[in-house]
């Protein structure tokens, strides 16, 4: 058998992996017998060397049986998860849970914390007063049976490979790696339980992938790892060019996923919902078809039920259901800043990462793990991509719980929004389903 310092030999020198060497290698890591100076160097040798399809598969079952397997067995039907990669201020998932789970497709998930500068979807959920994103694994299980529905954390023995490499990775610049993203994301789909996934892969400013080549090529990875590993994988590729919705914030965001499940959100964050919901309802054989599928999505949400079931899952997680019904039951930075365009021109691009960052400035992300994030901070924005303004005109508001931090998110605002003097195509959502 080969020493892990062989291991890392092989990778360093190009050499492709047995399946059994990368067990070796995570179980290793996990046990801790592997130090993490030797996985971080093995991580920058991936790096830099690569992975084929059968490796990244194998590296993949690996991470996936590094801890506990979530057993969904005993919920009927087939169980279909949904992950987005990267992008600023998705409100998808709060979406798409209740949407789903109303047309009777089950959605037993567990979600993360925000990687980079704004938070995820369990920060989001922790807006609303009272939602715990704990729950033991019996309640979980229980939860989804009677209403369809439950999101809770990543709990730290599913999947440990890749918390502890994702540590690593942070640290030491291995992050943009295609077979370790993919390694990351289905690992955590496999050891969830999942039997069907549909990926949400965002290209632009804002997503981890910047070109539209490296996202294409990481779905089309994801999709080949995924069936390799025996599940239905789908991924739409999707736009980060400018935010999806207005809203960039926790509560905001939660703002933003109430209005959009009673039919009256934004038109591009309502699409990508029916597109991604579509496609769930057809890999959980509630439809037969994405037009009979999106015709159920619609029904649930103008009838009212795809509300219903968001307050029946808050309410189960301990949250208060009204706010479905009254958002000004939701946190909100108290001070408040409109940011006015100061010349005429076309809203010709965003930094949506700079959006972003924006936001977390304002209070809703974390610049480091530890820090806490304010619930109510974050921001709106008013314009989209070839939208003409004139000086005075709103480009967006500003929330904050700490005045002193309006003038640097309206100055990284400012410098995020982009304004020319010719008018420009409107991007597509959708670069390719
Ligand atoms: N998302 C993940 O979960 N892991 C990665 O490595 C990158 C994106
Ligand atoms: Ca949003």
């Amino acid at each position: 058998m080969k020493s892990i310092e062989e291991l890392i030999e092989v990778k360093r020198d190009g050499g492709t992996h047995t399946p059994e060497e990368l067990q070796r290698l995570i179980s290793a890591f996990v046990t801790g017998e592997m130090p993490d100076y030797q996985m971080a160097a093995w991580l920058m040798a991936a790096f830099i060397r690569g992975m084929d399809s059968a490796e990244t598969a194998a590296l993949t079952e690996a991470m996936a049986r590094s801890g506990r397997m979530v057993d969904l067995s005993s919920i009927p039907g087939v169980k279909v998860d949904k992950h987005s990669t990267g992008g600023v201020g998705d409100t998808t998932t709060l979406v798409l849970a209740p949407l789903v789970a109303s047309c009777g497709v089950p959605v037993a998930k567990m979600s993360g914390r925000g990687l980079g500068f704004t938070g995820g979807t369990l920060d989001k959920l922790e807006s609303i007063p009272g939602f715990s994103v704990t729950l033991e694994p019996g309640a979980f299980l229980s939860q989804v049976r009677d209403i369809g529905v439950a999101v809770i954390g990543q709990s730290p023995d599913v999947d440990p490979a890749d918390k502890k490499m994702y540590a690593l990775r942070d640290v030491t610049a291995t992050v943009p790696s295609m077979p370790l993203i993919v390694g990351s994301i289905i690992s955590k789909k496999v050891a969830g339980g999942a039997d069907a996934v549909v990926l949400d892969v965002k290209v632009g400013s804002g997503a981890f992938m910047k070109t539209e080549a490296d996202a294409r090529a990481l779905a089309a990875e994801l999709v080949r790892v995924g069936e390799l590993l025996g599940r239905t994988v789908v991924a739409v590729l999707t736009d980060m060019d400018q935010p999806l919705g207005r809203a960039v914030g926790n509560a905001l965001e939660v703002r933003e996923a109430i209005a959009t499940l009673g039919g009256v959100g934004p038109d591009d964050l309502t699409e990508l919902c029916l597109v991604l919901g579509g496609k769930m309802l057809v890999l959980g054989g509630v439809a037969e078809n994405e037009r009979a599928a999106r015709d159920l999505l619609l029904d649930a949400i103008a009838s009212g039920r795809a509300l219903n079931t968001f307050r029946a899952w808050v309410a189960a997680q301990g949250g208060n259901p009204a706010v479905a019904d009254d958002p000004e039951l939701l946190p909100l930075g108290e001070h408040t800043r409109v940011v006015h365009a100061e010349r005429d021109g076309w809203i010709s691009g965003f930094d949506a990462e700079g959006v972003g960052r924006a936001a977390m400035v304002l209070g809703a992300g974390r610049a480091r793990k530890e820090d806490a994030i304010d619930a109510g901070a974050g921001l709106e924005i008013d314009v989209k991509i070839g939208d003409r303004v004139a000086p005075g005109d709103a480009l967006g508001t500003l929330y904050t719980s700490d005045a002193a931090l309006l003038d640097d998110g309206e100055a990284r605002l400012r410098d995020a929004v982009r304004i020319g003097d010719e008018e420009p195509e409107a991007p597509p959502l959708f670069l390719e389903v």
